[in-house]
């Protein structure tokens, strides 16, 4: 871990949110290549989600979110975790996270008992501040994916089984945030709302939790670093009939990077008024607010039914992680040096290109280098990156550890002889000459093919 936090700042991939003014606990922000990073993960996941499948509509809602979403979404009354505070040292930490007895800050044994700490933040609203008006900033982005069930269908004529898409920031006020950006206050999430038949629900979660590993697969993260918990049901959320973790071996040990939830039709249910057709589950949560009904009505038998959910919820913050951890590698060359190589599939690379003039003030060379640094720049694969800083042998080193997958090399007998550059290619270190007639295809097929 130490390392990732290490090249994470030297290179500019994450950094220690107001670091000048000391920080602030368990907010993070993202550098030059994190950025990059990290828009790949989110691209990669829309893809798969919404772009490759038939039967996904995206939604990208507000952050801050009317108090009595989270009402009656159960969150005001459950989303907490237990809190005991340490009295010697005024610490505070999360119950079912402590070892032993004691405190992990002083070792003292003076612990509170656990009492529930709601992890949600306010803010207010409006310009009065006498905390009458305000709102939440969203704990999780599916409630407004609940919220929204009915303008979806009515502006898309979805039946389930159907889904809805979103990616955005998500807000936790963690008691023990730790780990880099494992645990974190202001995180991302990637998640689907998968709206079933009552009935098909159990099959459709077995679906996605194949569908999710084989995503996480494809991410460069391999299958035997993963492990599927099945949550025992007295830990289960308070919406969940089920739920399956994908569980992945970060640095600090084995952790959830995403849950996949069998939310029943406890969200749409407690989210309408009156419905009688509802599970158990969702009518203890008795709606007096709504006037709204989000289910769908069968065309021939007019009966209303309130769909089922599937919820893959996977955090960016965590896959960033994840992703980087399994790149991440040091290997010692013939000549007895070492090289560190962020070993990322292209698609998730920060910098898909370098082109590097092989000398700085000649005019032909560093003029056709900007030539071709545009002409791939156009092909929308992501930031190519044009690069005179005159020495090839430490730009190779710079972008092995970065995780560029080509370096194209322009140099004399590119512009005197054969219009032929040098790729250099970051994994086999190989380089070949490649016609710069046929350098378009050429890249397309090795980062997008
Ligand atoms: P944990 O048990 O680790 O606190 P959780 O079960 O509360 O996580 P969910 O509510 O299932 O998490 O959220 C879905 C996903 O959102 C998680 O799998 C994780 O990837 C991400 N996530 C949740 N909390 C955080 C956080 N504080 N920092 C970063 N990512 C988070």
């Amino acid at each position: 871990m130490e390392e990732l936090v290490a090249l994470s700042k030297r290179r500019g991939f994450v950094f220690q949110s107001a670091d000048i003014y000391g920080g602030l606990q368990g907010i993070y922000d993202y550098g030059p290549l994190g950025v990059e990073l990290k828009n790949n993960l989110k691209a990669a996941w829309w893809r798969a989600m919404v772009y490759e499948r038939d039967d996904i509509e995206g939604l990208d809602a507000a952050i801050i979110t009317n108090q009595k979403i989270l009402r009656y979404s159960g969150h005001e009354a459950t989303f907490s975790d237990p809190l005991v505070d340490c009295r010697n040292c005024k610490s505070r930490w999360r119950a079912d996270h402590l070892k032993e007895a004691k405190c992990p800050g002083c070792g003292s044994k003076d612990l509170t008992e656990p009492r529930p700490f709601n992890l949600m933040f306010k803010t207010g609203i409006g310009p009065v501040d006498d905390g009458s008006s305000f709102a939440y900033l969203r704990p999780e982005t599916a409630q407004a994916i609940f919220t929204n069930f009915k303008n979806v269908v009515d502006s898309t004529s979805r039946r389930p089984p159907f889904g809805i898409a979103q990616i955005g920031k998500a807000f936790r006020n963690e008691i023990t945030p730790r780990n880099f950006v494992f645990r974190v206050r202001e995180f991302e999430q990637m998640e689907l709302e998968f709206f079933v038949p009552p009935g098909t629900d159990e099959e459709w979660h077995r679906t996605w939790v194949e569908a999710r590993l084989d995503w996480w697969v494809q991410q460069g993260v391999p299958r035997d670093r993963l492990e599927l918990y099945y949550v025992p049901e007295k830990d289960l959320s308070h919406y969940s009939k089920a739920t399956v973790d994908v569980m992945y071996r970060f640095p600090h040990g084995l952790e959830e990077l995403e849950g996949i939830a069998n939310r029943t039709d406890f969200d749409l249910g407690s989210h309408s008024k009156n419905q009688d057709e509802l599970s158990l589950r969702a009518k203890v949560m008795a709606n007096v607010d709504s006037n709204t009904r989000l289910a769908i009505q069968d065309i021939e038998s007019k009966k209303w039914v309130v769909p089922y959910v599937i919820e893959p919820s996977a955090g960016v913050d965590r896959g960033v992680l994840a992703v980087m951890n399994e790149a991440y590698r040091v290997e010692k060359l013939e000549n007895g040096t070492e090289r560190i190589v962020m070993g990322f599939k292209p698609h998730l690379a920060p910098i898909k290109v370098a082109v590097l003039p092989l000398k700085r003030n000649h005019e032909g060379i560093m003029n056709k280098a900007v030539a071709i640094k545009q002409m791939l720049q156009k092909l929308g694969l992501g930031r190519i990156l044009f690069e005179d800083t005159g020495n090839i042998g430490k730009g190779y080193r710079r972008h092995d550890e970065v995780g560029t997958p080509l370096c194209v090399t322009v140099d004399f007998d590119t512009i005197e002889k054969d219009d032929t550059v040098t790729v250099r290619d970051r994994d086999s270190m190989q380089q070949e000459r490649i016609a710069v007639s046929g350098l378009s295809a050429y890249v397309t097929n090795r980062i997008a093919g």
